[in-house]
């Protein structure tokens, strides 16, 4: 079955037509796993038996202990609509926001998600960010609304309660959506309606559904289904009305193939001319085109090594042809061409544009990296929603480990690029930084389980930030030679440029126009914007001086000095966020050999440290939204557990019978919070976080904890005084 399966799929590969790339996304425990797994069955990929037991997606045996689907898998299958074949490649996105870095990626991939909302529970804050990952990448959503048996048989709500439910939870992602789209006219077309069939209801468990279109098509009632579901005939329910029939239908009549969606798409997720070479042709999903891949997810066959997933804008890839990285040729030659029928990848020599493709052999590239045949404009960095907040130290538990740690390391910052590692050959302690607690417990588990390497790990840090309140300087510094002197002011930088370069809409890849129009749209001035050398983890640096003489020599050494005095700030080691830093004026010597890398870096890190030492500095730490759900008797208890870690209650209310709170809390407060509120709630009450923005570090406590950082990192517990 599986090689009819397969000579179906390289037919439709070339249609571009009947093509749709899509990923379903959803608020953990909405149905997601359950959905596909009924999907891939129903389209004849797994024997339907085995999709009860969800081993198809969430093969990883991790995943299956936690419930939670982590690593992006890929499937094709094939659907009939309509007496015509078509291609749907599906991309798995994991179901834990402490992974958004993964569902990001996803999303360039595709053009259409399927929005997966369980209707006791509504929209949840999960739903919209997962809503705005898609948007922002220009990917259209429909709208599944799941669990509805359980409207029916739990909660026995009548037709009219029913519709009142399926209008709210509507209303509520439409709001989202709306809100989230600046056309007006995409505003009225990406709205998910009953009407037009972009929404459909069912349950992904008992493997039946419902939309407007099908009900006209069939005749099939509101009300029939509400009888057979409540006399618990499912699989007469089934037949009349099939999941994977009525969902698949709705992808492919309301989310776009890739030739109409990489018309738009290409525009918002590529800076190069679109009028002329490889931009034409990716606008236009040119097969003939020169080859234009973006990689969107690395991952360790244990057969075939690295392979490399991405969408394939224009051109065709093939076994053995040649592809630079970022732009620079090097040994990138492609092994394998293959697909994803669930775990296995299957060889099929080529694949053309418009589709989702897994390719070996491409060394350089990482997660986020452009694959091309020609020179091109690489595409935009992928905007992740979140950064690194916390870090744990690993250490080899055998010595003797210690370079193959190093290797997997290198792997493991290769596979997710929201991992950060640090590694240190010397002392052999690591340390490894990601977005949440539960991002580095799997980091951990899978260096010891996949790539067998017992390992030491610390207990969990918060990585703060440093910034400053106030402007300064100018902070004469200068070289220990004496020859050289740098003259540097400091000022915050206006919070919306910190977001534009956090999101990746403001970077130094793009053109210095365009940079320019961001960032003084941002609040900076024009002459601060136009001046713009370096960004380097939303801080930025500016060049004011006028004709210096041997200055375009030595740059790079004073954009090197920059980047290390922002990657460990004055006050604790910690990186900075929000600085702007200004070169006012230099004096270099004439002879090069008086203006070198150990002149000119220590002076200008220490001008740049001595300026934020004076512009009222202050520690920055991440926090994190809390929503619970809990019953009313609990709701109290469940309170005082966010507000004793520092935290606050920001919104209660009531949904059905239970109450819910939203808070927000310092991450760093927020280790083992499930226990504690297991216990503070008799296990009754269900809760998530999501990563929120940074904020100032109470005064009262921040002199203890800078402190206590210095302490740990082996800094002398003086902070220094600016000189
Ligand atoms: P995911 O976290 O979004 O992948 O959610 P899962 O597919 O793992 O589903 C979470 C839980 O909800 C599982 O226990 C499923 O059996 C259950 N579930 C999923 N869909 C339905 C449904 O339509 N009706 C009911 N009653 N339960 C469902």
């Amino acid at each position: 079955r599986q090689k009819k399966m397969v000579k179906k799929v390289k037919e439709l590969m070339s249609e571009r037509e009947k093509i749709r790339n899509i990923g379903i996304v959803a608020h953990i425990d909405h149905g997601k796993t359950t959905l596909t797994d009924n999907l891939l069955a129903g389209a004849g990929m797994i024997s339907e038996d085995l999709a009860g037991e969800q081993l198809f997606m969430d093969f990883d045996e991790e995943e299956q202990e936690r419930g939670i689907t982590i690593d992006a898998a890929n499937v094709s299958m094939v659907h009939d609509f309509d007496n015509d074949n078509y291609l749907i490649n599906l991309i798995d996105t994991p179901g834990h926001v402490d992974f958004g870095g993964d569902v990001t990626r996803a999303m360039r991939a595709v053009d259409g998600a399927v929005v997966v909302v369980d209707a006791v529970e509504g929209s949840m804050p999960q739903t919209e960010t997962v809503l705005r990952q898609a948007i922002k990448e220009n990917v259209k959503p429909v709208l599944f609304i799941n669990k509805v048996d359980r409207l029916i048989n739990e909660l026995e709500l009548s037709p009219q309660e029913m519709q009142q439910k399926f209008i709210s939870v509507i209303e509520e992602v439409n709001e989202k959506v709306t809100g989230m789209i600046e056309d007006e006219e995409k505003k009225k077309e990406w709205k998910v309606s009953v009407n037009d069939g972009s929404v459909a209801f069912g349950s992904a468990l008992y493997n039946w559904a419902l939309s407007f279109p099908h009900m006209e098509e069939t005749g099939i009632s509101f009300k029939e289904i509400i009888d057979h579901c409540r006399n618990e005939e499912h699989l007469e329910l089934h037949k009349k009305s099939p999941l994977h029939q009525i969902v698949l239908n709705m992808v492919i009549r309301h989310l776009p193939n890739p030739l109409t969606a990489q018309e738009y798409r290409i525009p918002t997720i590529w800076d190069g001319d679109l009028e002329r070479d490889v931009g034409e042709q990716m606008v236009a999903c040119d097969p003939d085109g020169e080859t234009a891949f973006m990689v969107t997810d690395i991952s360790v066959d244990p057969h075939a090594g690295e392979v490399a997933t991405g969408r394939l804008f224009s051109g065709t890839l093939k076994e053995g042809m040649e592809l630079e990285i970022n732009g620079v040729p090097g040994k990138n030659r492609i092994q394998q061409v293959g697909i994803f029928m669930g775990p296995d990848r299957v060889d099929v020599n080529k694949v053309p544009a418009g589709n989702i493709v897994a390719v070996t052999g491409l060394k350089e590239a990482i997660a986020g990296s452009t694959a091309s045949s020609t020179e091109m404009t690489p595409f935009e960095s992928i905007k992740h929603i979140s950064e690194p907040v916390v870090t744990v130290a690993v250490e080899a538990k055998n010595m003797n480990d210690l370079p193959k740690l190093i290797e997997v390391l290198r792997q493991v910052s290769k596979e997710d690029p929201t991992v950060e590692v640090e590694i240190n050959e010397e002392t052999g302690e690591h340390l490894i930084s990601g977005m949440g607690e539960l991002h580095l417990e799997v980091v951990t588990h899978r260096i010891e389980r996949d790539k067998g390497v017992p390992i030491q790990t610390s207990e969990p840090i918060v990585v703060y930030r440093e910034t400053v309140t106030g402007n300064a300087g100018p902070v004469e510094a200068r070289s220990p030679n004496g020859h050289n002197r740098f003259y540097i002011e400091v000022e915050p930088l206006p919070d919306q440029a910190v977001q534009e370069i956090k999101e990746g809409n403001a970077t130094m890849d793009m053109p210095e126009t365009k940079r320019r129009e961001v960032l003084k749209e941002a609040g900076m001035s024009k002459k601060n914007a136009k001046n713009v050398k370096s960004l380097h983890n939303s801080n930025a640096f500016v060049d004011r001086t006028k004709g210096v003489q041997y200055l375009r020599d030595t740059i790079e050494l004073v954009l090197e000095a920059f980047e290390d005095a922002m990657d460990s700030g004055p006050l604790a080691g910690e990186p900075c966020r929000g600085v702007m830093i200004k070169l006012d004026d230099v004096k270099l010597h004439e002879d090069a050999v008086h203006r070198g890398p150990a002149q000119v870096i220590p002076a200008v890190r220490k001008a740049i440290h001595s300026t934020i030492e004076d512009a009222k500095p202050t520690l920055l730490e991440p926090m994190q939204e809390v929503y619970v759900h809990t019953p009313q008797e609990t709701m109290g208890s469940a309170s005082r557990e966010i507000q004793s870690r520092r935290g606050r209650i920001e919104n209660m209310g009531q949904e059905g019978d239970l109450s819910v709170i939203e808070g927000k809390a310092p991450v760093a407060e927020m280790f083992g919070f499930a226990g504690d509120i297991r216990s503070a709630t008799e296990g009754r009450a269900m809760w998530s976080t999501e990563p929120a923005d940074f904020e100032e570090v109470p005064q009262n406590i921040q002199t203890e904890l800078i402190k206590e950082i210095r302490e740990r990192k082996g800094l002398k517990v003086e902070t220094p005084k600016s000189d």
